[in-house]
């Protein structure tokens, strides 16, 4: 199947200059999401996941089936103020600004082997803050699934170290 196809692009989204890459019509299609989510599984199936961690809000769609597939956990992964119990903070820098993500201090167990799923890989600023998140809680990152790459951000750089898996990859 070509992924391609069943994303949409939308140009100058959220901003003039950004080609944004639109998965909500390749999800909308019951037999590609099938797919979508098939393929993670596949990727993953020799590296023995203990729990799959996604970040709000893409990551949730695509990480919580996969991890019903995989028969283990799901742990979401949120903007500050969002998750109820205790939770760990990590800040990041963006191109403008700052950013914080959050992830519930008991959510991970020491030694566990983590899969972490999102829709999309750009600068890897987001990835390797959940990544951070994961390993502070002593999670050993197994890999890290994303539907698009944008290969032209190097997000790949940022993430050495890392099993980094993309099903389709756009300059
Ligand atoms: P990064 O932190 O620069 O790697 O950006 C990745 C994050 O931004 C992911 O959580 C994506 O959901 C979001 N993102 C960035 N660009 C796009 C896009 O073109 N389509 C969908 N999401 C995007």
């Amino acid at each position: 199947m070509d992924l391609r196809e069943k994303i949409r692009v939308i140009e100058d989204f959220p901003k003039k200059g950004i080609s944004f890459k639109d998965i909500t019509t390749l999800l909308k299609d019951g037999d590609d999401f099938r797919y979508v989510i098939d393929k993670i599984v596949e990727i993953v199936k020799e590296k023995e996941v203990d729990i799959v961690v996604g970040p709000e809000a893409r990551g949730f769609v695509l990480g919580a089936p996969a991890a019903y597939s995989l028969g283990v956990g799901f742990v979401p992964v949120r903007k500050p103020g969002k998750l109820p119990a205790d939770t760990l903070k990590f800040e990041y820098s963006l191109e403008y600004g700052n950013d914080a993500l959050e992830i519930h201090k008991d959510a991970i167990k020491p030694g566990q082997r983590v899969l972490i799923v999102d829709d999309l890989l750009a600068t890897g600023g987001t990835i390797s803050a959940v990544a951070k998140l994961v390993e502070q809680l002593g999670g050993v990152v197994a890999s890290m699934v994303f539907v698009v790459e944008l290969t032209g951000l190097n997000g790949r750089e940022k993430l050495e170290g890392y099993d980094v898996e993309s099903l389709v990859q756009y300059e």
